[in-house]
């Protein structure tokens, strides 16, 4: 067959030399036919090949599981069946640690398969079975508190009831009739001896602990802001705890740190956070930008603060050349040297500035790092949102008293209304005053991952950005991932080099990321949330929300009595009570009774707030599943509730006379912020 091959090319090539164009295109055919018997051949044999190995391997596969269950089954036979079953097993995992490279390969795999298929029938076996375990003596439960198959059955109650709470959101009432230290009084003074059986605690879970929550995910649960939940966030926290593993340094868990950069920079880019931001090139600890996966916006903001004071304090300190510090300095007398002297001073003139509708934690962290907090007014003409000729006005002020401006607290998205600071007007503060600009987007950031709400002009000049993903991304408290432009100067700051700790390896070790040492796999909870919605899975989620607030606004605000309030920014929308003739004193008033009077009807969840001497009530739909039935049922109640406290707030005149509410922050400014004239006395506030 070659030979004619050959012979059929050679006269192609005679033939095409003399023109014989016919004859060529004949001799081409015949060879291409004869090329494809040949290829079509070998494919039937290596397909047959294939087919019995496969038959082998599947062959195998049914052994290996068989005696995996023997094996496993037999711990809980005699001694001697046990042990007979054992060597069996592993003479036939010898037997094909003998066979050939390829095999083995193949048998590894057999292994594992048949592993994993013993665990899935073990688990459904035990859990269908539901029956209830060998009783164990006090000495074995001391010894082993609960044993694989208890955690099984325990495990599948919690799985039962995790999806059946998912099915039916509205099993328990939104909030409970519980007062304070009703729990507390309850629950025994101090923790059991004894090991005690699931089914007792699972028990009390019920009857107390249950009794006594909030149900954040009911859909009458209309207060705060979404708290995340996700199947592939109950999924991440099991495996979490079950991994029982920190990461303290790289070298302790290399898996931790970097699929916590790999995450921040998986969010940075979900959410449209500028490259500057982001880790960039093959080593992480080599890039400018950067981040981590905080627990909290406020972990996060004080982080930014203690960042941003440390860069002023030695950007000042580098002013001085004639503070060289001496080389004898040890650890043991710095605390004596003019540096010290001159970095404390230094610290007692720093101001951080933001506004009056920051959130509590800016004030905080202001107050834990020592500095001056001083936040400016904002104005219901501007939705709220910090203005530049506030700002650059209290700053003038500021360093005309001999201040010195460090840090620049920008919101997108406020507690109260959502509402944002003017960003893009704000960020020449920073070459202007050398102020580090901190933007914290912890509810609104999340929104960001739909592109027509990225209202974040001007984000590119800020120096750090927290986002929390426990509010509107589906993920359980708490992960706040940051993001900064300047890894170095930040981890600066945090770097402490104890001997157990210093191995260097070249990898970026989270413990210089903050105050923490050791770190959850928070990682993990992002990674398998994004894998498994994936992007377009939580734009739809955020679009599908936003959508539901503003449906439930446009019912809501048709009801009589009720006025809105500002904007609805992000899902968010804020309400007033009001009636004809009524002074803004009695809209205070009578708003802030109505939020507490739904509340206390247990039927529905609500938060009040106060923006600038204005009481609202904010309205946000926050369970993933809501649906429109559910937002028409809440409006229907609201109302309800509404008409039986107009005729309450009829019928008795006293109703209304208990103490107003008032923000903290709102009581503080007289007391504290305002003046600080004398700048030596100017610290902590
Ligand atoms: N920043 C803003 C704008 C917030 O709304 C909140 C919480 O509601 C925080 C910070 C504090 O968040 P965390 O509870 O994660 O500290």
């Amino acid at each position: 067959m070659p030979d004619q091959l050959i012979g059929s090319l050679v006269s192609t090539i005679i033939h095409f030399n003399s023109c014989s164009i016919t004859v060529s295109i004949w001799s081409i055919l015949i060879a291409s036919i004869l090329f494809g018997i040949l290829l079509s051949g070998n494919y039937f044999f290596f397909n047959k090949f294939r087919e019995a190995r496969m038959r082998t391997h599947s062959q195998d596969c049914l052994k290996a599981r068989k005696l995996y269950i023997r094996r496993e089954k037999s711990t809980q036979r005699n001694e001697g069946q046990r042990k007979k079953s054992i060597t069996l097993s592993s003479k036939w995992t010898r037997t094909i640690s003998n066979s050939p490279k390829s095999t083995r390969k193949v048998e590894s795999e057999v292994l594992s398969i048949a592993g994993s298929t013993y665990c899935q029938d073990e688990i459904v076996s035990v859990m269908a079975s539901g029956s209830p375990l060998q009783e164990r003596n006090l000495e074995e439960r001391i010894d082993r508190p609960m044993t694989e198959e208890e955690f099984m059955l325990s495990m599948k109650k919690v799985i039962e009831f995790i999806t059946d709470n998912y099915r039916n959101p509205e099993k328990f009432p939104v909030s409970p009739e519980t007062r304070p230290n009703d729990i507390f009084n309850q629950l025994p003074q101090k923790a059991p001896e004894n090991p005690e059986k699931f089914d007792l605690v699972w028990n009390d879970f019920h009857e107390i602990i249950m009794r006594g929550c909030i149900q954040w995910q009911h859909p009458r649960f209309h207060a705060f802001f979404p708290c995340g939940r996700s199947y592939p966030d109950i999924l991440a926290e099991t495996l979490i705890s079950s991994l029982g593993t920190v990461g303290i340094t790289w070298a302790a868990n290399p898996a931790i740190t970097e699929l916590d950069a790999s995450m921040v920079n998986w969010l940075g880019r979900a959410l449209g956070i500028p490259e500057t931001f982001l880790f960039r090139g093959l080593d992480t600890c080599q890039s400018e930008g950067g981040g981590w996966l905080a627990d909290t916006a406020s972990d996060a903001i004080f982080c930014a603060i203690m960042a941003a004071r440390h860069c002023k304090v030695e950007e000042e300190l580098s002013k001085m050349s004639e503070l060289e510090e001496d080389e004898n300095m040890t650890a043991s007398n710095r605390h004596t040297s003019k540096k010290h002297d001159r970095r404390a001073e230094i610290i007692s003139k720093l101001v951080a500035y933001g506004s009056f509708e920051h959130h509590s934690s800016f004030e905080k962290a202001c107050k834990m790092a020592c500095v001056c907090c001083h936040p400016v007014e904002v104005y219901e003409d501007d939705d709220w949102g910090m203005r530049r000729e506030v700002v650059e006005e209290a700053m003038e002020e500021d360093v005309k008293r001999g201040l010195i401006p460090f840090y620049l607290h920008i919101a997108l998205g406020t507690t109260s209304t959502a509402s944002s600071d003017h960003l893009a007007e704000l960020t020449p503060m920073k070459e202007k005053y050398g102020v580090w600009i901190h933007v914290d987007a912890a509810y609104a950031g999340s929104a960001w991952v739909v592109e027509k709400y990225r209202n974040n002009a001007g984000i590119e000049h800020a120096d750090s950005i927290n986002i929390n993903l426990h509010k509107f991304f589906l993920t359980s408290a708490s992960v706040t991932p940051f993001w900064t432009r300047h890894q170095k100067k930040y981890k600066d700051f945090f770097r402490v080099d104890p001997a157990y700790l210093k191995k260097k390896n070249g990898g970026n070790d989270l413990r210089n990321w903050g105050v923490q040492l050791t770190r959850r796999f928070k990682a993990l909870k992002v990674y398998m949330l994004l894998r498994v919605y994936g992007i377009n899975g939580m734009r739809a989620y955020v679009e599908r929300m936003i959508g539901m607030t503003e449906y439930m606004e446009s019912l809501l605000i048709k009801l009589p009595n009720i006025r809105k309030f500002g904007q609805t920014n992000y899902g968010l929308f804020c309400v007033q009570y009001h009636e004809e003739g009524m002074s803004e004193e009695q809209v205070n008033a009578t708003t802030s009774h109505l939020c507490e009077f739904i509340n206390n009807s247990h039927k529905m969840f609500f938060t009040h707030s106060n923006v600038r001497g204005h009481d609202i009530i904010r309205v946000a739909v926050t369970l993933e599943r809501s649906t429109k039935k559910d937002v028409e049922k809440s409006v229907d109640l609201f109302s309800q509730l509404v008409d039986e406290f107009k005729k309450k707030k009829a019928d008795d005149g006293n109703f209304l006379k208990t103490e107003s509410s008032s923000s903290s922050i709102d009581s503080l400014v007289n007391e504290e912020y305002t003046v600080i004239d004398d700048p030596s006395h100017s610290v902590a506030v």
